[in-house]
């Protein structure tokens, strides 16, 4: 699997990684094929997992724990603060809960799903060095954060460093390459694209001859075309094993420039 560095950190982490959204929530059998799913995607070096405390309210991350239990040194496990608990006392409270429910003794990235209307980011952030100082958490991200939410971030953390945004983007979904994505590059954040196949309707106009010429599924060309941009990792979720192992092989070969452009601006 390529890798990429993750901000500044000098680690690399996967360029495919897995979502979590909406996995947990199913008993028995289908339960059983979401956590063998994770267990192959992290044996195909899908290692990025996500999640957050809102999935099923705290279904997706009692799954991951499942999923990860006898594995955990594998994985590179990033979950999310939601925007009403970014209080001091209920940033710590909810990493707790987090850290009890995937059943491990510190995340390696802890991110602000939101940004917050109400509470001022340099309260919450304190919160966020304080996890970074008790070995709660190994690095900070955001996710939704516009460019200005981002410096402001990045400014209200003095001990530490941010190290990725974590948003929408897919061939149809291009908003950040406005100004967020041209932002991520320059400062060296990791940019982590969500929905980067759309939430599972992709699109029936992806062109035929692309998908001959480099023998992939429409899903591995998305994943592909998403990943080209330097700073850009992305984490797109699958339940079904079939799904996984397809993501997986995804970037075995990189399109060329030429295709990339072309495909850009197809969907623009
Ligand atoms: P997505 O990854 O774009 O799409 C997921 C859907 O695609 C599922 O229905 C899945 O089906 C299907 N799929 C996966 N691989 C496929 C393949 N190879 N061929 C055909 N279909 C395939 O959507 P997402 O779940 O919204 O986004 C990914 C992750 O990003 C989430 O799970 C979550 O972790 C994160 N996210 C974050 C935010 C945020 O605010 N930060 C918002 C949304 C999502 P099966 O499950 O049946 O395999």
């Amino acid at each position: 699997m390529e890798s990429k560095p993750l901000g500044r950190t000098g680690e690399r982490v996967p360029v495919i990684g897995m979502g979590t959204y909406a996995l947990g929530n199913a008993a028995g059998e289908e339960r059983r094929e979401e956590i063998r799913a994770l267990q192959k995607g992290i044996e195909l070096g899908m290692t990025f997992i996500d999640t957050a405390e809102v999935y099923g309210h705290g279904k997706s991350e009692i799954l991951v724990g499942q999923a990860i239990a006898d594995r955990r040194d594998d994985v590179f496990l990033a979950t999310k603060v939601a925007p009403e608990h970014f209080g001091y006392d209920d940033v710590i409270q909810s990493c707790d809960a987090s850290l009890q429910r995937l059943g491990v003794k510190f995340v390696d990235l802890y991110q602000l799903h939101w940004p917050s209307g109400k509470i001022p980011i340099q309260q919450t952030m304190k919160a966020m060095e304080e996890l970074v100082g008790t070995g709660k958490t190994r690095y900070v991200g955001v996710s939704n954060f516009s460019v200005e939410e981002t410096r402001e971030a990045q400014e209200s953390l003095p001990r530490s460093e941010l190290v990725s945004n974590q948003v929408r983007y897919s061939l149809t979904s291009r908003s950040i390459e406005l100004d967020l994505l041209p932002f991520c590059d320059r400062e060296k954040l990791t940019v982590i694209a969500y929905s980067p196949l759309d939430t599972g309707s992709i699109p029936k106009t992806i062109p035929k001859d692309m998908l001959e010429k480099y023998e992939m599924t429409p899903a591995q060309l998305m994943l592909n075309w998403v990943t080209y941009p330097e700073s850009v990792i992305t984490i797109p979720k699958a339940g079904k094993i079939s799904h996984i192992e397809e993501n997986a092989r995804a970037v075995d070969i990189r399109i060329s420039q030429r295709d990339y452009e072309a495909l850009s601006r197809r969907f623009e």
